[in-house]
């Protein structure tokens, strides 16, 4: 995409053509890293001053071409200071490399350690997540995490895997979901079903049990299946009589899932159970700190006030304290950046977000939240007009449960979602409920789906 970054650059910036010649065409892409594009500039040009005249254009540019926001970098090969030397090539190699490794492990990056808070509410659970992350295996086995909605267990989970992978990139970690592990376990044994031999099957289980390190999240939705839970009771046993590291999260203590098996709950009790509860107001305003060094907020300089507006008053679930500072930039930004970031604007922001101790309402609005949720996808893509898979199938999921849930009529579905008509959903909602009928993995996820919109 380079020539084409460069040719974009040159006509929005109207730049010369003796200009573009001697600066832009030169330049060579070195190597990209996360979130960071290292530009090679030729020998006889300056770094300084091609940063200086061109690295914010160019960043706009790759941003509009690549969709994606990325840093800069200009080296150049003679530079003594930035020329990369042996050790930092084989930096950015091991860094290449672990980060395909926390690919093919689930692992989202950007959880660590470092970007986790530490407060009264969590710091059992962290202490001991960070020992099991130092010593897989040999300290608390299993480890079972749990608290409610949006209080860092998934954060905590993705620390320890990022962790060890880290410190030995050779350690076989998996992170699944439960849902995810259950819709595995269907697809097995449905392959298993139609073929003679019994392939499927043992490719999962040769999988499962050859990991060090498995983390299993949001347990809970291990629902009902009694194949599933027998699986995974074995897939357990194996890990833990070879002292394997396990890892599992879950909305309660183990005692307190009535779908558990008995025998899967002795077992989750064997290790150490740590809960995380709701922060404290110091832990909110440091997480909201956190959250404005980390996206590189600070340029909008809110002040102390208006944190503390918003620490005071979202105070169960950290995903909503996250959200509610989104929200009260996105405002600033529609208004063009006018005014200031004060308290009124912050309460403007946070309409969504307080509401009182009342049961909440099953609305649209709440079901897709909870799906774009799920699939990790935004609401804006949902509501858009993109085909692809990834986003069209939560679409229909979304026509299908607001139409089950709520007593909204197709027509106003439609517009939620962006202005689609009437045949649009129905012809969505109707599709998911007719293939509900023979994919049991999708009645799997529905059923998790449902759960998360209604716990009680
Ligand atoms: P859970 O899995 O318990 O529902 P998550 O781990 O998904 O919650 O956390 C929700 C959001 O809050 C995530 O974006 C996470 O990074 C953030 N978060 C939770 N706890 C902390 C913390 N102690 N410090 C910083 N961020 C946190
Ligand atoms: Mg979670």
């Amino acid at each position: 995409k380079w020539p084409e970054i460069i040719e974009h650059l040159r006509t929005e910036h109207e730049i010369m053509s003796v200009s573009f010649n001697t600066w832009i065409k030169p330049l060579t892409i070195y190597n990209v890293l996360e979130d960071t594009i290292y530009i090679l500039v030729g020998s006889n040009a300056s770094v300084e001053y091609i940063e200086k005249k061109y690295s914010l254009p160019l960043k706009v540019c790759v941003a509009e071409i690549l969709n994606q926001e990325y840093e800069i970098v200009f080296v150049s090969k003679d530079d003594e200071r930035i020329k990369p030397s042996e050790t930092t090539i084989e930096e950015i190699n091991y860094k290449k490399q672990i980060q395909s490794l926390a690919d093919k492990a689930n692992l989202k990056k950007k959880y660590t350690f470092d970007t986790f808070v530490v407060g009264k509410n969590n710091e059992f659970a962290h202490s001991s997540s960070l020992a099991v992350a130092e010593s897989p295996g040999e300290v608390y086995n299993p480890l079972f995490l749990y608290g409610g909605v949006g209080l860092g267990k998934t954060h905590l989970m993705h620390s320890i895997g990022n962790f060890i992978l880290e410190k030995n990139p050779d350690a076989k970690v998996l992170y699944v979901t439960s849902e995810a592990f259950t819709n595995e376990v269907i697809e097995a044994l449905r392959a298993g079903r139609t073929s003679p031999e019994e392939t499927a099957m043992s490719r999962f289980r040769e999988k499962y049990r050859t990991i060090d390190v498995l983390l299993i999240d949001d347990i809970q939705f291990i629902i009902g299946k009694t194949s599933t839970q027998e699986e995974f009771f074995h897939t357990f046993n194996e890990l833990y009589d070879a002292e394997k590291q396990i890892i599992i999260s879950s909305d309660k203590p183990p005692k307190e899932i009535e779908t558990l098996e008995a025998r899967l709950k002795s077992r989750f009790e064997m290790g150490l159970i740590a809960d995380i509860s709701s922060p404290d107001y110091e832990t909110r305003m440091a997480i909201l700190k956190k959250k404005i060094e980390i996206d590189n907020l600070e340029r909008y300089h809110i002040q102390n006030d208006v944190l503390s507006y918003i620490a005071s008053n979202v105070k169960s679930n950290i995903r909503e304290l996250e959200g509610s500072l989104n929200k009260l930039i996105a405002l600033y930004r529609l208004g063009n950046n006018e005014g200031e970031i004060d308290i009124e604007l912050a309460s403007k922001a946070l309409k969504d977000y307080i509401s009182p101790e009342n049961k909440r309402e099953v609305t649209p609005e709440l079901i897709i939240d909870i799906i774009c949720e799920h699939y990790n996808i935004t609401v804006e893509n949902l509501k858009s007009n993109k085909r692809n898979v990834e986003i069209s199938f939560p679409r229909q999921i979304a026509m299908y449960l607001i139409r089950e849930e709520t007593s909204m009529p197709f027509k106003g579905i439609g517009v939620l979602l962006g202005g689609k008509d009437h045949s649009t959903v129905k012809h969505g909602a109707d599709k998911i409920a007719k293939d509900l009928k023979e994919d049991e993995t999708l009645r799997n996820t529905i059923e998790i789906l449902l759960k998360k919109i209604d716990p009680s």
